[in-house]
């Protein structure tokens, strides 16, 4: 996750316009450790940036993820979710309601490459499904949402 200092200096660098929409994209997305989906984000900025459209938070993920300054989750849900840590790390996914956990841990990191025909492999991430906590607790919500 980068700094405003440091998001500015990538944007020169890189000669991509820095616009506010831009800046409270990504402010956003790294200030939350859900993963949101471009709707989710789109939700919680729309109050503060009456102008900004679901088109712009798409356009602006899809522009952060060419700058390489945001990653996208695989997720069993067809929405896609994004996160600011591009940083090897892995994730834990509910099943039920769609919460996606950062998984921390070196042993993942650690992995093998795999002898995939004429693969060149360039990263992995690994992604375990299961129910979070609150969804383990509660039986009634087994129901897998979005497929
Ligand atoms: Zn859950
Ligand atoms: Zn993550």
């Amino acid at each position: 996750m980068k700094n405003r200092e440091e998001v500015r200096t990538l944007f020169k660098t890189k000669k991509v316009p820095l616009t506010h929409q831009r800046l409270a994209v990504y402010e956003e997305l790294s200030g939350r450790r859900d993963h949101p989906s471009a709707e989710a984000l789109y939700e919680s900025l729309r109050k503060a940036y009456p102008s900004l459209s679901l088109a712009t938070v798409y356009k602006t993920l899809q522009t952060l993820h060419e700058m390489g300054m945001v990653a996208r989750v695989d997720s069993p849900a067809a929405q896609a979710r994004y996160d600011a840590i591009v940083e090897t790390h892995h994730h834990a996914v509910c099943t039920a309601c769609g919460r996606i956990e950062d998984l921390f841990d070196p042993r993942l990191d650690a992995l093998p490459e795999p002898k995939a025909a004429g693969f060149v492999i360039s990263g992995h991430s690994v992604h375990f499904h299961g129910l979070c906590a609150k969804c383990a607790k509660a039986p009634s919500t087994r129901t897998i949402k979005e497929k």
